[in-house]
């Protein structure tokens, strides 16, 4: 099976050119200013710009929060990436108190099985750390686990100084890459105590329990620990334009920092606390200041961040109103798969504060490289898979839950008028959506088991 994608705008890492793609079966074969060739089936992307699939790092499919799930399983969650352009998520297995390790992992990759659209991969949560556990890390690395994730906040998901000094220093010795949430514990809970005893625990005292400082204190730390480790550190969801400063400068000392923002940091503001309904918008790290989302933006467009992936965690008006009226009790997250590729584009590219080379960057070629799966994915080059997205730049419309196809029945970006959606999306040749209407088949994603690149040597830059 041949496929030619015509007349395109090609946007990739390092070019934008007119020009046409070819994919044999599941991968790209030919990419040139014009190919002529004997297919099967031809499209026609005159206008459109011709991309590598959405790689989405941070997702939370099916999570277990406050005695409830979040509300998009792997099939919703992956069929609302389809419509957004996204053609790879990587979500989360956490390991389970008391059970082996390894079964998490096993569990996991069972669920998914059969469950999603498109290929997939997972991190390792630590949340029960042990010296088998430590001695394990080589097993995860070689069934393509090589990132492991740590909490510093959230009672029984948590790991103190040692845990995060000892995992730096297994992956310093074994490769891969920690990835940390980044937030002081002992002043969320000082703060939020206090709070309580003012009796100030509706929604709009939530950024006042995790402050900005709350983010940079984390931050710091486990920089310098990452420092003193010779390590790798990747932090998620920076909220703080002075979270990625830090990251910024840590880099420029040498330090293999790097680290990720979301679009709910890109485009929302604390504001949004005071409005009537504001627990829909409620997640971890809080909305921060229009300060901090430009100082993101900037942060983006100079290397100080590599990735807009969207810790997508659902929940639906019902779930979340459980917390309406006191913030320690909603459970915390946001939808955001479907619109992470438009967002981007219409806040970023369209405002000029991304270039088109580098939107794609942070959507997919850095995510793909960051963790181990360039250039199977993230690029256009011949022998990729072909994960391809036909984008329209010029297709306006105005996000309303009835629009997007997560299970979820309202959106934080209501009412935001955006321009730029995907039109077609391709995963390993396979045409998943095309004029509006979608072809996915539940069983055709795969667990792809990423293999480590060391960034002190990689064959890439960043
Ligand atoms: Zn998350």
């Amino acid at each position: 099976m041949k496929t030619l994608i015509k007349n395109g705008t090609i946007v990739t890492s390092s070019d934008t050119f007119m020009g046409d793609l070819l994919i044999e079966n599941e991968k790209i074969s030919g990419i040139a200013s014009s190919i002529t060739q004997e297919v099967d089936d031809i499209i026609d992307a005159s206008g459109k710009l011709v991309i590598p699939g959405g790689i989405d790092v941070h997702t939370h499919f099916q999570l277990p929060v406050k005695g409830m799930l979040s509300a998009d399983g792997f099939e919703s969650g992956s069929r609302s990436a389809v419509y957004g352009g996204v053609t790879t998520f990587i979500d989360f297995a956490h390991q389970v108190k008391g059970e082996p390790p390894m079964k998490a992992l096993d569990d996991r990759i069972e669920e998914a099985h059969g469950e999603t659209y498109i290929d997939f991969g997972l991190h390792y949560g630590i949340t029960d750390f042990s010296d088998d556990l430590l001695k394990m890390v080589p097993q995860f690395i070689s069934r393509g686990v090589p990132s492991f994730k740590l909490y510093m906040v959230y009672e029984g998901l948590m790991s103190n100084d040692a845990v995060i000094y000892a995992m730096l220093q297994a992956v310093r010795e074994f490769g891969g890459l920690v990835i940390v949430h980044a937030e002081n514990s002992h002043l969320v809970d000082f703060l939020t105590d206090k709070l309580r005893d003012a009796g100030k625990l509706d929604i709009p005292w939530l950024p006042r329990s995790r402050p900005d400082f709350v983010e940079i204190e984390a931050i710091r730390r486990i920089l310098y620990l990452t420092e003193v480790t010779k390590s790798r550190l990747y932090t998620v969801h920076v909220s703080t334009g002075e979270g990625a400063a830090l990251i910024a400068s840590a880099k420029g000392r040498g330090v293999l920092a790097f680290g990720e923002t979301c679009p709910q940091y890109l485009a929302l503001t604390e504001e949004i606390y005071n409005r009537p309904e504001s627990y829909l918008f409620t997640c971890n790290p809080p909305l921060r200041t229009r300060t901090d989302s430009e100082a993101l933006w900037k942060g983006l467009s100079m290397g100080a961040l590599q990735v807009i992936s969207t810790d997508h965690c659902s929940f639906t008006r019902e779930q979340k109103e459980t917390g309406k009226a006191d913030f320690t009790k909603v459970p915390n997250g946001l939808p955001g798969i479907e619109t992470l590729l438009p967002l981007s584009f219409s806040e970023g590219v369209m405002k000029g504060r991304l270039s088109p080379g580098q939107w794609v960057d942070c959507i997919s070629t850095n995510p793909a490289k960051m963790f181990g799966l360039y250039p199977l994915k993230g690029t256009l080059s011949p022998g990729a898979d072909a994960d391809v997205v036909v984008f329209d730049p010029e297709k306006k419309q105005v996000v309303q839950p009835e629009i997007l196809h997560s299970n979820v029945d309202y959106s934080p970006y209501i009412g935001m008028e955006i321009q730029g959606w995907p039109e077609i999306t391709i995963s390993r040749g396979r045409v998943l959506l095309k004029d509006g209407k979608f072809q996915g088949k539940k069983d055709w994603g795969k667990f792809i088991p990423r293999k480590y690149e060391d960034p002190a040597s990689p064959s890439w830059s960043l």
